[in-house]
């Protein structure tokens, strides 16, 4: 057989070791499991890694567990924002969506994106109108509700503030991402995410960023990146990696590390990434980060903390 490898996120910040009950770590991991497995049969059937990526990111945007797709966090105003992207390694195709609502699943738009339009970034009204005329799935808004993140916007309000959808509260977590190589030698990586509870409108993250919070090329490696979306945006945190591979020589963990410890602020989340070799980096400087990786060297590995 030849090499596979495939990582998966679900959000990095703030997520308490001591009040992480038995019951929530059961449910998160078994979620990040499904989502894995369901992936990995696609690379062990033969399929893309492209395929892959999607397949876990669907997965984890219809578990209400997550902030992407169905619980999604709310804007101010208690409404979904969703933003989401992928990118194929071997041509660097790229499909990106931000400020959409009411889309079931944001990341086949983002592939029907990088498939069938002749652009690569399509945001609000003009993504809906695309979605529309490709016959994307849609549910009503209220699908998308969650008792629990609507409870998180209340208390966001009462603090007057903008959290990072997991930050400094232990019910807050989110983002989801995937990252693969396929047996065809060919990276590709997709992220996720509702983005942060109480954003303004408007406002987009890193995630659905080309570069920053999605990126992969044959050449180097895939990344998918969770956190607070600005701090990653000012550090290019993805392409940045991707170029001290390219240029400098880097290892994927010697980049991934560096740009992580070094040019993140501390507490800020983490990323998972693949490089054509088929290793496997997964740093974070937040308190956890929701991941889980498996290649066909490696048994099936899932993590909430350190290890
Ligand atoms: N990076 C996302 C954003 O800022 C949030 C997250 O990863 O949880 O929109």
């Amino acid at each position: 057989m030849k090499q596979y490898s495939l990582a998966i996120h679900g959000g990095a910040g703030a997520i308490s070791r001591k009040k992480m009950t038995e019951e929530k770590s059961c449910a998160y991991r078994a979620a990040l499991s499904d989502a894995l497995a369901e992936a990995e049969n696609i690379l062990l059937r033969g399929g893309t890694a492209l395929e892959a990526v999607e397949k876990a990111v669907m997965n984890m945007e219809d578990s209400p567990l997550f902030n992407a797709g169905k619980g999604a966090v709310y804007t101010h105003e208690g409404k979904h924002e969703m933003d989401a992207a992928i990118m194929c390694g071997k041509t660097l195709d790229a499909g990106a969506v931000s400020l959409i609502s009411t889309i079931r699943n944001p990341i086949v738009l983002a592939k029907t994106i990088l498939e069938r339009s002749e652009h690569i970034f399509l945001a609000g009204e003009g993504a809906m109108e695309f979605a529309k005329q490709e016959n994307i799935a849609f549910e009503d808004a209220a699908w998308f509700n969650t008792e629990f993140r609507f409870n998180s916007l209340q208390k966001a309000k009462m603090k007057q503030k903008i959290e990072l959808d997991h930050n400094e509260r232990e019910d807050k977590y989110g983002t989801v991402g995937a990252v693969a190589l396929d047996q065809y030698g060919n990276l590709a990586a997709a992220t996720s995410t509702g983005g942060m509870t109480n954003k303004r409108f408007g406002r987009i993250g890193d995630s659905p960023l080309i570069g920053i919070g999605t990126y992969a090329n044959n050449k180097t490696c895939a990344i998918s990146c969770t956190g607070k979306g600005e701090d990653f945006i000012r550090a290019m945190v993805a392409y940045d990696i991707s170029c001290l591979m390219e240029y400098k020589g880097f290892s994927l963990e010697a980049a991934s590390r560096f740009v992580v410890q070094s040019k993140l602020p501390v507490k800020s989340g983490g990323l998972i990434a693949v490089d054509s070799k088929g290793n496997i980096v997964m740093p974070f400087n937040s308190e956890g980060m929701y991941r889980a990786s498996v290649s066909n060297s490696k048994a099936k590995e899932v993590f909430i903390f350190q290890p």
